[in-house]
């Protein structure tokens, strides 16, 4: 089975009632980290790239490293994402890469950093959306502005700013009229990163009422949620004890993640929890074994550890048992299926 285009596994969820995560990666042991956690929990899986990414393991060795999991991992549907693209330009390229799914970030202008309008949100959108659909590619757009800097996307907000950038109920129902894309981004108060939150995020930091209001006016659309990183205390903890520094910070609980999930939220972007289990695990050996100097003695323990939150998580957004359940669609069929709308 293998590559799956997302909006047949964003479908599926839906008519099942689950969520499915989206892990970021950058190299090898991050890919197969998620692998073996969806072998293990016999989960469907997104798995994707921002352009730092892409840049980083410049397209090619991360295209062959997908091809990799696929070949590896035959019963195990997978799409490959482009993450915030911030122009047709980035989107196109991705395409071409082979990615079933991208993101067109229009909520931004093109340097990925300040707001942009909704007048050139859809337009660029749009642009996507036709380019993408007559190939059988899923789009994701974003209404609304996220908080949070990170691999040159968001827009520098921090938690308490973000909440002057909410998505507007209303527009998203306008924007998904007038682009077409198969999925939308909201914002809710997340933002990217570690520090998402001074304290526990509650009901006025956190909005997940605007979700509810989106899904009641956009039953058939794929909501997903951005900076959705649980930030557990304990991967912090234990970055902190072998040495590492990290304010005290707080993420989006899975409790609410889960309430999203009742409310049409389909996918959710999780990068930093893995990035801390990282971290955390590497530190844990270079100060546990200070002689230790193979690579594999401490990225083992690092791909260990993120495999354990992806496990998690898979579990968490009811996605873990439906691998064998997605049916495969090819990008032909898609291409039909979009013609027919
Ligand atoms: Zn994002």
């Amino acid at each position: 089975m293998s590559l799956v285009p997302m909006r047949i596994l964003l479908d599926h969820a839906a008519e099942n009632g689950y969520g499915v995560a989206a892990f970021n990666v950058n190299n090898m042991e991050q890919i197969q980290a998620i692998m073996a956690a969806a072998e293990e929990t016999e989960s469907p899986v997104i798995v994707q790239a921002s352009r730092g990414a892409r840049k980083y393991t410049n397209d090619a060795y991360l295209r062959h490293l997908m091809l990799a999991a696929a070949e590896l991992h035959p019963n195990i549907p997978i799409s490959m994402h482009q993450d915030h693209g911030n122009s047709p330009a980035t989107c196109i390229s991705a395409i071409e890469q082979g990615f079933n799914s991208v993101m067109m970030d229009g909520s931004l202008s093109e340097d990925g950093k300040s707001p942009s309008s909704y007048e050139y949100n859809v337009k660029v959108t749009k642009e996507v959306v036709d380019y993408a659909h007559a190939r059988g590619v899923t789009v994701e757009g974003e209404i609304g502005t996220l908080g949070g800097i990170e691999d040159g996307h968001g827009a520098g907000l921090t938690g308490e700013e973000a909440l002057k950038h909410l998505t507007d109920p209303s527009q998203a129902e306008r924007f998904v009229a007038d682009t077409g894309v198969d999925a939308l981004a909201v914002a809710i108060g997340t933002s990217h990163g570690a520090y998402k939150f001074t304290r526990k995020p509650t009901g006025d930091v956190l909005v997940m009422s605007v979700i509810e209001e989106i899904h009641k006016r956009l039953p058939n659309t794929h909501l997903v949620m951005h900076g959705s990183s649980s930030v557990p205390q304990e991967l912090l903890d234990i970055i902190r004890m072998y040495g590492g520094y990290m304010k005290e910070t707080y993420g989006v609980p899975v409790e609410e993640i889960q309430r999203g999930i009742k409310h049409g939220v389909r996918k959710i972007n999780v990068d930093t929890d893995n990035r801390l289990a990282i971290t955390g695990a590497i530190r844990k050996v270079f100060s546990c074994k200070p002689t230790a100097f193979d690579p594999r003695d401490y990225l083992s323990p690092a791909r260990d550890a993120m495999k354990q939150v992806c496990i998690d998580r898979m579990v968490a957004f009811g996605q873990a048992g439906y691998a064998s359940k997605v049916k495969q669609v090819s990008m032909k069929d898609m291409v039909t299926f979009y013609m027919g709308k």
